[in-house]
């Protein structure tokens, strides 16, 4: 009987592969393959693995090695190079390969039954294209079409950095570069892919339909966190069957299998969610780098404010910078941006009087509004003017939110809810006030300003249910909408038609967060709330404005922004963390811990800190977190700081291997490149 030793990975905490039996049967002669998913006894359970190698034999004890239970043989096996960069981000981030390659496969594929991958995989290989006619392509202008020329003519691995202000029309340099590209392998009788990642999933729906209008002969495949399972498997085996010629997705498509994959494009590269925060950190911009250098093809990271690391990487020659420089749309101009001294002007309400007159003046014109508060909730605390009781989270280092319309308070970091109190816990007074403001408080005061607006609120609250978002910005591109009120959902890759102002309320507390990138996250925000406005063409007496209530007016930042000077602040940027030794200059990585208490957590990094040398390796004393206390857990973190990023990596593989050998019962991880300090 011929039989066979396969080496696996699990999805399971446990840094190291597994060994398991296969025996020949009658039913299943054909051999084991490196790449294939195979059921397995696991402890009590049964799991799925994938196979890493399969040998002869194996060093572990004839006694000891279980069986398989099932290979999955019906599709065809992952490619070498997708385990590759699965391998890459398992030692990149110091996770075990089985919770790198696993999560990312569909539910379905991994459990369901052999029967269900067969009907799928049926219906993938039947679907044909609907018969259609392509929408017409507008014309590039010189930029694009430069920037077109230039990715659709590289030649094997490049890094493309496409800098455009909202609206030069980035989207459109990058279907005409896929469509290129496409072409290119078609007529060499080849095969191609092209992964074009989005940083928000209320993305998608737009894209998609933009794609499948203009390409209505080419199979598109989504991939995203909202997809049922049922469609998940369908479109993860299209992709990886090689039928989607495009796959959309968010930052979890770059782990997908795209056997023929020959441009990746990442759009808005700069946007802070194309980091994973939990369980693999990893960065899907940095991931799709590394894959496009593995499989030595062109890769685009596009955004009008490019990530401080993108510009100096493009300032520095590794990456290929290509500027649009103007607005695709005739006659759209850039908008104007004004600010309003709230030292001068008092807004009792939030608004300031010449923020209510501009939103009146286009009431009266019939145009569109959009408000940008990124603070959802009525109001973020609750306090007794009486005792001074103030709505404190039991369970966190933080405010309970009050949600006016709910009647609740809200913890915005453990999810915590209570109703909201009809007198003070603490001193019995019914007249508990509201302080500062979120969404919801600007909304009600917009409804009594305004009384005859359309106003439409979109924030986390107002679209909790699945497909809400979506409705909501059908509404505000129907024209269902006068004054659209949002956090940074409604920042974000809309192109609102008949939008000719946008007011920003409150920014200003970013300036004073001690997060280092708070600055570099602030502008690219104002730059894309901005860019909201004034994107369609417009009628010569009118023009498209953005307003900034500012308590700072002369801040650096924002006289940058006033004079729509990306590259100026890059640079200012770039400066200061030259002089001040931070990323990208160096590279950092981040031990975090979490315990009952705070004294536990910050021991456990003291004896962290020492546990290994660490020439060349600068590790900063143990600190507790800003918001040290999150769900009842005391939260602390320590930096590690390196100037060569080959010698930080060298250093945290045998410390992670210390760190796990110490068995500590007390939750900690660590983070590679870490975003949020
Ligand atoms: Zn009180
Ligand atoms: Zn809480």
């Amino acid at each position: 009987m011929l039989k066979k030793i396969l080496k696996v990975a699990i999805d399971t905490p446990l840094d190291t592969t597994f060994d398991y039996r296969w025996n020949a049967t009658s039913t299943e002669s054909a051999l084991p393959h490196v790449g294939q998913f195979v059921r397995l006894p696991f402890g009590r359970r049964e799991v799925t693995g994938l196979i890493l190698d399969v040998l002869d034999s194996s060093d572990v004890e004839e006694s000891k090695l279980r069986n398989v239970i099932e290979l999955r043989q019906q599709i065809t096996p992952l490619a070498p190079e997708w385990i590759a960069l699965c391998q890459f981000a398992a030692d990149y981030y110091h996770r075990p390969l089985g919770e790198v390659a696993l999560p990312g496969v569909p539910k379905h594929l991994r459990d369901a039954k052999t029967a269900s991958i067969d009907r799928t995989l049926k219906k993938i290989r039947t679907q044909a294209a609907a018969p259609a006619t392509a929408e017409p392509a507008p014309a590039l202008n010189d930029d694009q079409r430069a920037a077109v020329d230039a990715i659709a003519g590289t030649r094997g691995f490049a890094t493309h950095l496409l800098h455009g202000v909202t609206g030069s029309g980035k989207t459109e340099v990058y279907l005409n570069a896929a469509q290129a590209v496409l072409a290119q392998a078609g007529s060499s009788g080849q095969r191609a892919q092209i992964l074009l990642l989005v940083p928000e999933i209320n993305l998608t729906p737009q894209l998609e339909h933009h794609v499948r209008a203009r390409f209505p002969q080419l199979n598109i495949a989504t991939l995203h966190s909202q997809l049922s399972e049922g469609e998940r498997l369908r479109h993860w085996l299209s992709a990886h069957e090689g039928y989607a010629d495009i796959v959309l997705g968010t930052r979890l498509a770059v782990l997908a299998s795209l056997p023929h994959l020959k441009l990746i494009v990442i759009d808005e590269e700069h946007d802070p969610s194309y980091k994973q925060q939990e369980g693999l950190r990893y960065s899907a911009r940095d991931l799709a780098v590394w894959r496009a250098r593995q499989l030595n093809i062109p890769i685009v990271l596009g955004s009008a404010t490019p990530s401080i690391e993108s510009w100096h990487h493009a300032g520095s020659g590794r990456y290929r910078k290509l500027s649009l420089t103007q607005r695709a749309v005739a006659h759209a101009a850039l908008p104007r941006i004004g600010l309003i001294d709230m030292e001068r002007n008092k807004a009792p309400d939030g608004l300031s009087p010449p923020l209510i007159s501009a939103l009146r003046d286009r009431l009266a014109h019939g145009e569109q509004s959009l408000l940008f508060l990124n603070r959802r909730g009525y109001a973020p605390v609750m306090h007794c003017d009486a005792c001074g009781w103030i709505s404190n989270c039991r369970r966190c280092t933080a405010f309970m939110v009050l949600h006016k319309p709910e009647r609740r308070l809200r913890c915005h970091h453990c999810s915590l809810e209570l109703r909201v109190p009809v007198s003070c816990p603490t001193c019995g007074n019914v007249d508990l006030q509201p302080l500062g403001r979120g969404t919801q408080r600007v909304e009600e005061y917009l409804q009594i300003l305004f009384p005859d607006a359309r106003v439409l609120r979109i924030d986390a609250d107002s679209t909790r249910r699945k497909g809400s978002a979506q409705q909501a910005f059908d509404a505000v591109h129907r024209g269902d909408v006068d004054i659209l009120l949002g956090t940074q959902m409604v920042a974000k890759g809309h192109d609102f038609q008949r939008l000719t102002l946008v007011g920003v309320i409150n920014p200003d507390t970013a300036l004073f967060s001690q997060d280092y990138r708070a600055g570099e996250r602030l502008f690219a925000q104002l730059m894309q709330v901005a860019g909201r406005a004034g994107r369609a063409a417009m009628q010569q007496d009118r023009h498209s404005e953005v307003l900034l209530q500012t308590r700072y007016p002369q801040h650096p930042l924002y006289r940058a922004l006033l004079a729509h000077d990306y590259a100026g602040f890059a640079e200012t940027t770039l400066e200061e963390r030259r002089s001040a030794g931070m990323p990208p200059f160096i590279y950092q990585a981040l031990l975090r811990a979490e315990a009952k208490t705070l004294g536990a957590a910050l021991e456990f990094l003291q004896s962290a800190r020492n546990l290994l040398p660490h020439d060349g390796i600068s590790i900063n004393e143990p600190v507790p977190m800003t918001i040290t206390r999150v769900a009842g857990a005391e939260r602390a973190q320590l930096l590690l700081e390196s100037a060569s990023r080959a010698q930080l990596q060298a250093f945290l593989k045998p410390w992670m291997q210390s760190l796990r050998a110490l068995k500590t019962r007390l939750r900690w991880s660590l983070e590679v490149d870490p975003v949020d300090i």
